[in-house]
């Protein structure tokens, strides 16, 4: 009785509050919209004006333009940060999954066709940048589904509340100025100056900064257009790979057989040694022949599930890759869809990870190593090439088999 009653009053002071807070909250948007139109004027002006951006653009771009309250990571004006959203109780997940045949093989089918249907100009892409076309056709599959994934957000809103008010606000305020620029230069009409959530414009998903520094016009018209021209994507992409360090005529990688006297603790961009030590060691390609390259090329050894899964001896051009994702599976699946495109077979090894344990077993394990003085990179529950190496190593010196990657009962031995 007592117990229905509290319930009773709960459930009414519940309603009063809600009913209090709606209005507040109307108020509070208000005035952070009133705030936002002040920040245009007082911040973003200023430092626009001096990249040369003109007053009409700016008028032009900001014209109705208020916040986007349905976007991630916001920090209105007034509240506290909210510590990032990490499920860690959910399951980790297989790092097989991020390649699993049903995301590959729909990009394998739609990309040999405009690999075949924009062939020359490839060809000059490749000629001009030493960038394969499949691995430029690669990045367009990935990132945009070859341009025809929907690019919902205006990118002067989603940049400008991301600068007023996002976790990251100080990376975005340059940003916002860098897409003022783009305006100013007139390659996109800003009706089609589309942007993800993230403020990563176009068809090859480049932050303005980076539009800037290595967008190109390909296509001859005089406007750098990454929404709408093929070729000014296409020759984009290569060029921030060229000017990323893509040697010309380097494979990215092969899948490998690294024979078990080669620790797993051996991989990763740290440890690169020249092609003539690893076939000395017994690596060789997945069918047994000898990995390409010369002699003194380096090579690194990369094994995304340690040895619950296919190895791969990458050369430096996978970790130009990875400058366009910081992910290693990320640059595997660009690799990996690259080859495809060029009509190679599938991944032969097996991704024989195991379940039964969650990110936060794994971010568990990673402070534990960090005490014993190991260097997992971050204990932050991903198991990125650093946290392999280092349960490599911990598995060695306590006279284990070293597999280098996470399972329940490994998480709960290492201490
Ligand atoms: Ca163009």
């Amino acid at each position: 009785m007592l117990a229905a009653l509290r319930t009773a009053v709960l459930l009414l002071l519940a309603v009063a509050l809600s009913a209090l807070a709606a209005p507040a909250l109307a108020q509070s948007k208000a005035a952070a919209e009133t705030a936002f139109r002040d920040w245009l004027q007082t911040t973003v002006w200023p430092l626009a004006q001096k990249k040369g951006v003109s007053q009409a653009t700016f008028q032009a771009a900001f014209a109705g333009v208020t916040l986007d309250w349905t976007l991630p990571d916001l920090v209105p004006p007034g509240t506290t940060p909210k510590p990032p959203q990490v499920q860690w109780q959910a399951e980790f997940q297989s790092p097989g999954r991020y390649l699993s045949e049903d995301k590959i093989a729909p990009l394998v089918k739609g990309g040999r066709a405009l690999v075949r249907e924009w062939g020359k100009t490839l060809a000059a892409i490749e000629a001009r940048y030493g960038v394969p076309k499949e691995i430029v056709v690669a990045i367009w599959g990935r990132e945009s589904a070859y341009g025809r994934a929907a690019i919902p957000k205006n990118a002067i809103q989603t940049l400008a509340t991301k600068g007023f008010m996002a976790t990251r606000r100080d990376m975005f305020l340059p940003e916002l100025v860098a897409a003022l620029e783009i305006l100013e230069g007139d390659h996109i009409p800003l009706s089609e100056m589309k942007s993800s959530v993230a403020g990563a414009l176009g068809q090859p998903q480049f932050l303005p900064s980076k539009y800037l520094a290595y967008a190109v016009d390909f296509d001859g018209d005089g406007r750098r257009d990454i929404w709408r021209s093929v070729p000014d994507t296409l020759a984009s992409i290569a060029n921030y790979l060229k000017a990323h360090g893509w040697k010309a005529g380097d494979a990215w990688g092969v899948e490998a057989v690294v024979p078990a006297a080669v620790t797993c603790a051996l991989e990763g961009p740290e440890q690169g040694h020249p092609l003539a030590d690893w076939t000395k060691a017994g690596v060789t390609r997945i069918d047994g022949a000898a990995p390409p390259g010369k002699a003194g090329d380096t090579r690194f050894l990369m094994m995304p599930a340690g040895r619950l899964g296919p190895a791969f001896l990458v050369s430096q051009n996978f970790y130009v890759l990875k400058t366009y994702n910081e992910s290693d599976l990320y640059a595997l699946f660009v690799g990996h869809l690259a080859d495809r495109l060029a009509a190679d077979g599938r991944i032969r090894g097996a991704w024989g990870t195991k379940a039964g344990f969650s990110r936060g077993d794994v971010r568990a394990m990673q402070q534990r190593l960090e005490k014993l003085g190991y260097d997992v990179g971050g204990a932050d529950g991903l198991v990125g090439f650093k946290t392999r190496t280092a349960i490599g190593a911990w598995q060695a010196k306590n006279g284990l088999p070293a597999t280098c990657f996470p399972d329940a009962g490994l998480i709960k031995t290492i201490r």
